[in-house]
Order: structure tokens, then C-alpha cells, then sequence
């Protein structure tokens, strides 16, 4: 397994790959690598030759009051996660590296990126769109693995794939959690001990909103209300959104007649978490 910087040391190596014939997953990360990411990263190495990993902290995906300069890194971990998860080669690029000075070529998606993160995110799917086509490019994998975690990033990067004629198949992977219910994320290193308990409260509703699909509830209305109710009877857990939308267009429905998302985002304290499901089988 081999770590390198720079965007001609991946393109050498990837090429040398590709010319022997070989197939390149591609899992891109932010780092701080957890069994979620790990999870990625075996399911590239599955059904691929070789797996790419790009560990790059995304100055362009963060707003200004967002939380870019207290986010957890530690490279040197991250290494071992991708070993053991059987990646070959670590893209761990400096801001400069991919944004030369100058830069001025974005990706921008309207309509998917409108709604969920994007109202209270304004121009994280900006940065998410551009930097991933650019790793893309530099990587030109055959396959590249996201997590449902992020299910709308994951619908918008399946979008622009499509959009804009990219050569490449999105594979959508399961939410890896924690045993006792929370999402896995790097972001859980943020919350103290009082507010790791509270943030349970974000699968628990997710569990119940699911059981109330499963048992054939179809007013998206009544399914917001109760997890709305839910999260709001924790005292640490101010909330975002509780939404239920289509799993094409992102856009809120009333009921469930066609394949949906249901989405929420909470702030447990200061650190904004979130969770989802997928109803797929309607
Ligand atoms: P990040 O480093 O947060 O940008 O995440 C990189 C990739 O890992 C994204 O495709 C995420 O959706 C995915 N991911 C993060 N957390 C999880 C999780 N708990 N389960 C599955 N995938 C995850």
C-alpha cells in the first residue's frame, strides 16, 4: 500500500494499472477513516483489481462558519484502516495541489442540491460536485464506492455522473453504525460523553419513521411528526430537518408512492449530525 501527494504520481500509477488491464475502484474520503469507510473501501477491493483512496480534506465542500479547521486528522490511522481494508494506493493531496492558483472551474447542480443539506449548507454540494469530478479525472476508476450515510451526496454524485456523460459506476454501500444504533461518522468525535447518549436519539427515530413504513404508514406527514416529536423530547437535540422526499429529485413529497428518502439533520450541542432511510420497495 503506497500513500503519495501529488495528482502526476496517481495518474502514473493508475495508468500503469489500466495498461496491464487491470479495474480501479475509486473510494474518496475526507479521513479520520472509521468501520464505515472501511466498509467502502473492502466492497471496492471486492470487485476490483485495485482500490484508490483519496484522503483530502476538502477546503471548497466547508461554509465559513462550518467546521474545516476543527475536523479530526490523523493520516497515519488512516493508513492502517486502508490496509486492512485492502486499498492500494492513498491519494492524500494539499489544498494547493488541487486548487491551483487560479482556479476558477466549479461544478454546480441546481434542483437535487436545493433541498436537505443543501438550505442550510449553501455550498457544500458545490465543493462535493467539483472536487469529485476532479478526482475522477485524476483517478478514472471503473467504479466508485459512497455511502448511503450521505444519501443526497450520494444522489447528486449519481446525477452529475449522468448529467454530464461520466464514464464511471456509482455504487451506493450500506450505513455502518455504531452497536448501539448512531451512525458511524467522524464527526462523533466531537460530542462529549452526555451528548453521544443524546445523539442516539437520531437512529432511534430513524428506527421507528422505518417501522412505521414497513407497516404500511404512507402519509410522509404523520412519519415527520412522530420523529419530529421524538427528537425534540431530547433537551440536547435542537433539529435541522426531519424531511421525506423523493429519491430522484430530492424534492419533499406528501406520500410514499415511489421510491423516497427519508433524511433528518440534528445538532447535538454544536455538532451537526445525520441519519436516514431508504424506502425502496414501495
Ligand atoms: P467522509 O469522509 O465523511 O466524506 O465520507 C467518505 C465516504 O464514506 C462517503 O461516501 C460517506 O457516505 C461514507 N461514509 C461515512 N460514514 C459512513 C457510514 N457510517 N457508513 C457507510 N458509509 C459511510
Amino acid at each position: 500500500m503506497k500513500l503519495v501527494k501529488t495528482i502526476a504520481e496517481v495518474r502514473e500509477i493508475t495508468a500503469e494499472w489500466r495498461k496491464q488491464g487491470l479495474t480501479v475502484g475509486f473510494v474518496p474520503t475526507m479521513g479520520y477513516l472509521h468501520e464505515g469507510h472501511a466498509s467502502l473501501i473492502e466492497a471496492s477491493s471486492a470487485n476490483n483489481d485495485k482500490t484508490v483512496v483519496s484522503v483530502f480534506l476538502n477546503p471548497m465542500q466547508f461554509g465559513a462558519n462550518e467546521d474545516l479547521a476543527s475536523y479530526p486528522r490523523d493520516i497515519e490511522r488512516d493508513q492502517k484502516v486502508v490496509e486492512a481494508a485492502g486499498g492500494d494506493l492513498i491519494f492524500n493531496p494539499e489544498p494547493s495541489e488541487m486548487y491551483h492558483e487560479g482556479f476558477s472551474s466549479f461544478v454546480d447542480m441546481t434542483v437535487l442540491t436545493e433541498e436537505l443539506c443543501g438550505l442550510s449548507r449553501p455550498v457544500h454540494f458545490r465543493g462535493v460536485c467539483t472536487v469529485v469530478a476532479k478526482l475522477f479525472n485524476i483517478v478514472k476508476p471503473d467504479r466508485a464506492y459512497f455511502g448511503k450515510k450521505d444519501a443526497q451526496q450520494l444522489a447528486v454524485i449519481r446525477h452529475m455522473v449522468d448529467d454530464l456523460n461520466m464514464d464511471i459506476e456509482i455504487i451506493g454501500c450500506p450505513i455502518i453504525r455504531e452497536e448501539n444504533g448512531l451512525a458511524k461518522s467522524s464527526r462523533n468525535t466531537y460530542l462529549s460523553a452526555s451528548e453521544q447518549e443524546a445523539a442516539l436519539v437520531l437512529s432511534r427515530s430513524i428506527f421507528m419513521g422505518e417501522k412505521m413504513v414497513n407497516e404500511g404508514e404512507r402519509d410522509a406527514e404523520k412519519i415527520i411528526a412522530e420523529m419530529t416529536q421524538m427528537i425534540s423530547a431530547e433537551p440536547l437535540a435542537k433539529i435541522d430537518y426531519v424531511k421525506i422526499v423523493d429519491l430522484g429529485t430530492m424534492q419533499q413529497i406528501q406520500r410514499i408512492e415511489k421510491p423516497a428518502l427519508c433524511a433528518i439533520a440534528v445538532y447535538i450541542g454544536k455538532t451537526r449530525l445525520i441519519d436516514n432511510f431508504f424506502i425502496e420497495n414501495v
